[in-house]
């Protein structure tokens, strides 16, 4: 690169005459062109290309840097934004096709041209080389690679001299390209505003395309040009008169449209050259800008609607509403001589640049800038309203579906065959994998980006080219739903994971089932849930989940499902001969109707009493008990007449009796228990109660709902201390969160 250096000095480099001239030239047109211009810095440009490119030649057998000259000419005639971007021209083909490297350019010059021209560089190495069907994908591509819009402007002025100059190649490759240009170059330079252009390349394009009906148009545009030229020149001449009388400084002419706009009318209206009336316009260009330009183009057309009928239909006022692509006109049709329809455009200069060179003309007309970036940053920001412009004319699918990447929002990948995918930006080869197709992406073991190795979590690139290595027996690992980022990737990975984890399941309780019955055990769901819990599985499927992949043992639940039904039968049980019990003490209690009796200081429900009918106690009365020959307790008061005889004489069969409630006062009292359902948890509470302090219960009810037990217990108790002491012992049982008192019996008690 030493000799690289020396050449940028100019003083060895030995450059032919003619190229010298064409230097001159170029640096002319950038005085008239551009706002500013570094000249220097685009003959050093110049001198680099023309030594890197000392080797090469074009197909034509030319010096291979007439090619760099001529995309650089049309950058600064046809788009003209800036010398950087005249110098990028210049060089836009070393770096691909010579020793220079991006770095020798970005020491030598600076970053940003040296950014440009690897954009140039990356893109035709992304694309240039495959054969790509949808131009779409193609228009895409590119401005996703574009991260400076100069790269995309370079490429339009190399585009057009290459369709120029498309002669020198084989026919295959003409077609090729032309079809190429047509398809994604001319609709993107249309939508640029770079109209003139975009004229040039179709016009190109329908030469290789259909050379029969272009050579058809040219003969027959030549054969009626004389015709034409002496219509127009009657037409324009009254005109040019009156507009100057009405003292307008303007230039006016007709002009024939571009051969592809005249083709697709004849194949449109499938009419012959001959019936196409609107071959040509007339167009009336106004010096002067502004709102003053703006009236001026009224007041031409209302000249000529003076002069000439015009047919309103054909009327169209783009002044007011702008094209999307920033064009600004008036256009009317009107009768001319011979009744002939002529079409007539108004415009100012600007608007006339503008239609001319779109983004880049537009950009000349706008105020003054401070700097570069700041220059850059609102032009790509109008760039990009006007490809999102939904109102633009056929802002159909192109327009909607499209992002100028400036946001990164999108990334374009390749096959091995050159077919492009779009995915969001993050995506990884597990992404892609699943976009080509599902069993791609389930059986997917590694990946090549541009033909090397990487990991499955690697982030693509716009423009890389992806190769999926398959295996059929691989299949979706867990861990990629960590650094995917497509939702169809995600959710077919997801369902492959539940998937499995449903026939782990199935198998889990499968080989339970089997060892159950084996083992006589038989449980239900809701008994196994608890055993679940109790062996700390957020639920039933989870065991069953981990049963079927091996991560728990089947044993460890067959013991566990043996435990607790050995304690639900102990406690099931305790339970049902408490409950015998008290039911049998309630019954004689309440069945009788009579208070209780205490015979010999104790409760004896199996002895049947009576009252006696000398003395008729009755409960708070003094009484003793008196033992008839049939076994019946007979009650009398102390104070009875018979007493004395019977107490003296029978001693024998004298009982002592007493009301229980009055040795003992009993009162009725309600609680309200809560806490965990556990096995056991009934035979624990009536236990405590009925034994500990000896306390008869008249009734429990309990209710047990999602593990929570709830209970209302009844009690006999004598008095409120008794009733703090029960309570406060219930309180310690485990798994009691709760003891109230009810203060009336409830409905329920
Ligand atoms: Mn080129």
């Amino acid at each position: 690169m030493i000799e690289a250096s020396t050449i940028l000095k100019g003083n060895d480099l030995k450059v032919e005459t003619q190229y010298l001239v064409l230097l001159d030239e170029l640096l002319e047109l950038c005085r008239q062109n551009l706002r500013t211009v570094d000249e220097e810095f685009i003959r050093k440009a110049f001198r680099l290309s023309y030594w890197a490119h000392r080797n090469d030649r074009r197909a034509s057998g030319e010096l291979y840097i007439a090619h760099p000259l001529a995309v650089a000419r049309i950058y600064v005639e046809q788009i003209g934004f800036d010398d950087v971007g005249v110098a990028a021209a210049l060089l836009h083909d070393v770096v691909e096709d010579t020793e220079i490297s991006l770095e020798f350019i970005s020491e030598t010059f600076d970053d940003k041209l040296a950014q440009i021209i690897d954009g140039l560089t990356k893109m035709s190495g992304a694309f240039e080389s495959r054969d790509i069907t949808k131009a779409e994908n193609v228009r895409k591509l590119m401005l996703s690679m574009a991260s400076d819009i100069r790269v995309i402007f370079v490429k339009f002025a190399d585009r057009l001299h290459n369709m120029q100059t498309l002669g020198s190649l084989p026919p295959h490759k003409q077609f090729r390209i032309a079809s190429e240009t047509l398809n994604l170059f001319a609709p993107l330079a249309h939508r640029f505003g770079f109209h003139s252009l975009k004229n040039q390349l179709e016009d190109l394009c329908l030469a290789y395309i259909h050379p029969d009906e272009y050579h058809e148009i040219t003969t027959g545009l030549r054969n009626t040009q004389r015709d034409r030229e002496q219509y127009i020149a009657g037409f324009i001449d009254p005109l040019r008169e009156r507009l100057s009388e009405d003292g307008f400084t303007f230039d006016i002419y007709g002009r024939s449209k571009n051969l592809y706009s005249i083709y697709r009318k004849m194949t449109r209206q499938d009419k012959p050259l001959q019936e196409i009336y609107d071959i040509f316009a007339i167009r009336i260009v106004l010096e002067g800008d502004g709102s003053k330009g703006k009236e001026d183009c009224w007041r031409v057309y209302s000249i000529i609607t003076d002069l000439f009928k015009p047919i309103p239909e054909r009327f169209r006022d783009f002044i007011s509403v702008p094209k999307s692509n920033g064009y600004q006109s008036l256009h009317t049709t009107v009768f001319g001589p011979e009744g002939r329809r002529v079409e007539i455009q108004i415009r100012t200069q600007e608007m006339h640049e503008i239609a001319e060179k779109g983004v880049a003309a537009h950009w000349k007309y706008k105020e003054q800038v401070n700097s570069d970036d700041k220059e850059m940053d609102e032009l790509l920001t109008w760039v990009r309203d006007l490809l999102e412009d939904p109102e633009s004319e056929n802002a159909t699918e192109f327009v909607r579906d499209f992002r100028l990447n400036l946001y990164d929002e999108e990334i374009y990948i390749f096959t091995p065959r050159g077919d492009l995918f779009t995915l969001p930006t993050g995506a990884t080869p597990v992404d892609f994998a699943y976009l080509v197709h599902t069993q791609v992406g389930f059986h997917c073991i590694g990946a090549k980006v541009n033909g090397k190795m990487v990991p499955l979590s690697y982030r693509l690139k716009s423009g890389d080219q992806v190769e999926i290595i398959t295996s059929k027996k691989q299949t979706p690992n867990p861990d990629w739903i960590k650094f995917v980022v497509t939702q169809k990737a995600r959710s077919r990975i997801r369902h492959w994971i539940n998937q499995k984890r449903r026939e782990a399941q199935t198998h889990g309780r499968e080989v339970w089932e089997k060892r159950a019955s084996r083992a006589n055990i038989s449980l239900t769901d809701s008994e196994l849930a608890k055993i679940a819990t109790r062996l700390k599985f957020p639920n039933m499927e989870q065991l069953f989940y981990e049963i079927g992949s091996g991560l728990f043992d089947v044993n460890d639940l067959i013991k566990s499902a043996k435990a607790s039904q050995r304690e639900e039968e102990e406690a099931r049980h305790d339970e049902d001969s408490l409950r015998l019990q008290y039911e049998t003490f309630l019954d004689s209690a309440q069945s009788s109707g009579k208070p209780a009796l205490l015979i010999d200081g104790e409760l004896h429900t199996d002895i049947a009493t009576d009252y006696a009918t000398c003395c008729n106690p009755i409960p708070g009365d003094s009484v003793f008990g008196f033992l008839s020959r049939s076994g019946m307790i007979k009650i009398h008061r102390v104070s009875c007449r018979n007493a004395p005889n019977l107490i003296l004489n029978r001693a024998d069969r004298i009982i002592s009796v007493d009301w229980s409630r009055q040795k003992d006062v009993q009162f009725v009292a309600a609680l309200r228990v809560m806490g965990e359902d556990r096995v056991g948890i009934l035979s624990d509470l009536t236990q405590v109660v009925s034994k500990n302090l000896k306390t008869n219960i008249r009734s429990i009810t309990i209710s047990t709902d999602d593990g929570v037990f709830e209970g209302n217990l009844v009690l006999f108790v004598s008095d409120l201390d008794h009733l703090r002491r029960l309570i406060d012992r219930i309180k310690r049982i485990e798994g009691i969160h709760g003891v109230y008192r009810f203060e009336e019996q409830g409905d329920d008690s």
